[in-house]
């Protein structure tokens, strides 16, 4: 735990959350890690697309970042019960407009077609929020239920009653500092004044 958060979180259960949670402004600016076009590169690997990517440039870079604040604020809105902006509507769906990953059989697996792009792949993601926005699944969206951490998930749970990004991060913060809370509690009402 002494090395939170890594390097790219993979906890939201979802490929256009995890997009998000490479960073951002304001308070999302301690998460980021997609510093220059080698690091989306890497992410596009490390995510659930497992995609190589030749060569991010520039240009790509910049799109992901505005899909992802795009992303950030859109589940706000819907987690607030709002509608979702138009200028966030439309900056996902101008990257949803371009054509996405084709997949290929290679030897009974799922693989990429060869010499798929950044955008391609940008395009994916931008479908993915758009499946998840427009449809019941949003239902499920949630922050974490610790104050201090902004990041989401969709609760697959069966009973829809899961409160933390993680169990091992906020789930036990939460629950030493209810135990010290306690703790405390006993040792003052025990100590004789
Ligand atoms: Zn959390």
């Amino acid at each position: 735990m002494s090395t939170w958060p890594p390097r790219f979180l993979f906890l939201s259960g979802r490929l256009c959350l995890d997009l998000a949670h490479t960073g951002g402004e304001g308070q999302y600016a301690k998460f980021e890690r997609l510093h220059g076009p080698p690091d989306l590169a890497d992410w596009l690997m490390a995510c659930e697309l497992a995609v190589p990517v030749a060569r991010v440039r520039r240009p790509d870079l910049r799109i992901a970042l505005e899909l992802r604040a795009a992303i950030w604020k859109g589940a706000r809105a819907i987690l607030k019960g709002a509608a979702m902006p138009r200028a966030f509507v439309d900056t996902i769906g101008s990257v949803a407009a371009q054509p996405d990953l084709v997949p290929v059989l290679v030897r009974g697996t799922r693989r990429w077609s060869p010499g798929s792009t950044a955008r391609q792949a940008l395009s994916s993601v931008a479908r993915d929020a758009i499946a998840l926005f427009g449809s019941d699944e949003r239902k499920r969206l949630r922050e974490c239920r610790n104050p201090k951490c902004p990041l989401l998930f969709v609760d697959l749970s069966r009973p829809g009653r899961r409160a933390w990004c993680t169990m091992r991060r906020c789930g036990n913060l939460e629950k030493t500092t209810r135990y010290r809370r306690r703790r405390r509690a006993s040792r003052s009402s025990a100590s004789p004044e």
